[in-house]
């Protein structure tokens, strides 16, 4: 019997995991799938900057356990083990695995999925922080924080801390119930990758709710004392100046969760060098999707589009079939939600209305669809399963 693993459970796994099952494993007496994850639960990273606003967004909408989905498969068909992959034999088809109860164990495959995604950095629960027990309390902590804070800085000026910045203005901003402050490196928020127009909308949204920006500053020092957090600040001329927050959000990036891939299989910022068949360089039976891989950016968009590809294309490869080309979509595309009313947009060169932004993001930031893709049902673009 062959051995299919797949590490980790997040936007790219959770539906490959579900659909490989149903059109591979459970159809034929010669597969069996082992799945690899440290949490118990599927987190939707998406919801995030609206979820440490107290009050605002329930755990049960973010956080989806596993268990009711892989409990369907029959045992000698499925495995799920709960921990970290810790390191990988790619020439042995071996991979370590750190189990949550201390103890390591190997696990062999004959072909492998990394989907082990990226996690926030200083411990953010952007993305999960290891556990799910362990992301439930570092999102309670900073609820606490944000609910109890005079003032409130979110440093970091790309899409997480864009929507952040606009969570928080929307709900203490502009009624000026908290002082909000935005710190961002640029002259703009949002990468340059992001039309100008659409940075300016996003910069006037944040004003509107009265969100202080500090365009072109870079936090260099955070020191907690007691309450406080007093952070020490570099503007791009050169002055430097303190700013004292109770609550304080760094968005300053993501790391991928590759440390156990080995370095020859990594490019310069650590992230897995990925084919455009979605293949690790040099490993034919090495599958990359997501985050951990550096064919796209950091997108959930990249993610669904890796994985429905591969949905696609998969039951005729294990077939004994070829594999198709995944074509990368070059086209921008950027939903920005900016409070729970406004939001700004791009699709190629055109700038998107905010009631559309609105409709087709900000009103749920894709908690309708959380469910299902949690459960491996669909990914955000496409239905396998009613
Ligand atoms: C706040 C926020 C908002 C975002 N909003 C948007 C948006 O609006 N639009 C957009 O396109 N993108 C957005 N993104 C990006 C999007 O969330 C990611 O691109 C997406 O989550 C990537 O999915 P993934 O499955 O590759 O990885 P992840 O979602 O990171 O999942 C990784 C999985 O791997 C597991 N894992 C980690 N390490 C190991 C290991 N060593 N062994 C085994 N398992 C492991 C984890 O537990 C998890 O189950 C946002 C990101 C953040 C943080």
């Amino acid at each position: 019997m062959k051995t299919i693993v797949v590490l980790g459970v997040g936007l790219a796994g959770a539906p490959l995991i579900r659909q490989i099952m149903r059109t591979t494993v459970l159809k034929s007496k010669d597969y069996k799938m082992i799945v690899v994850s440290p949490t118990t639960h599927f987190h939707w990273p998406i919801a995030m900057p609206r979820v440490v606003v107290p009050g605002q967004m329930p755990d049960e909408k973010i956080m989806y356990p596993l268990e009711p989905t892989f409990r369907e498969y029959p045992k000698d068909k499925f495995e799920f083990v709960l921990g970290s992959a810790s390191s990988l034999d790619p020439d042995g088809n071996t991979v370590t695995v750190a189990l949550d109860d201390g103890t390591s164990r190997d696990v062999s495959y004959d072909t492998l999925f990394i989907a082990t995604g990226s996690s926030a950095k200083d411990e953010m629960p952007w993305k999960l922080v290891g556990t799910a027990a362990n992301t439930f309390d570092r999102i309670h902590a900073l609820q606490k924080q944000v609910e109890s804070a005079d003032t409130v800085v979110v440093a970091g000026g790309g899409l997480t801390g864009a929507e952040t910045a606009g969570e928080i203005g929307y709900q203490y901003g502009k009624n000026r119930k908290k002082q909000v402050y935005f710190i961002y490196n640029n002259e703009l928020p949002l990468s340059p990758a992001v039309m100008d127009s659409v940075r300016k909308q996003t910069k006037l949204e944040l004003e509107r709710m009265n969100v202080k920006l500090m365009p072109k500053t870079t936090v260099t020092k955070a020191t907690i004392q007691g309450k406080d957090t007093i952070l020490q600040l570099r503007h791009a001329d050169g002055t430097t100046k303190t700013l004292t927050t109770q609550a304080y959000l760094p968005t300053t990036g993501m790391t991928p969760n590759t440390s156990f891939v080995p370095t020859k299989m990594l490019d310069s910022n650590g992230y897995v060098k990925q084919t455009s068949f979605l293949r690790a360089e040099g490993y034919k039976n090495i599958f990359v999707v997501g985050d951990a891989g550096n064919l796209e950016d950091n997108r959930a968009l990249a993610a669904d589009g890796q994985a429905g590809h591969l949905i696609k294309v998969l039951p005729g490869y294990f077939d004994g079939g070829s594999l198709a080309e995944y074509k990368v979509n070059t086209k921008p595309m950027y939903g920005i939600t900016l409070g729970q009313s406004k939001g700004t947009g791009q699709m190629g060169s055109f700038k998107v209305f905010s009631f559309l932004i609105w409709l087709l993001k900000g009103r749920f930031l894709g908690t309708d669809k959380a469910p299902g893709v949690a459960a491996g049902k669909m990914t955000m673009s496409a239905t396998f399963e009613k």
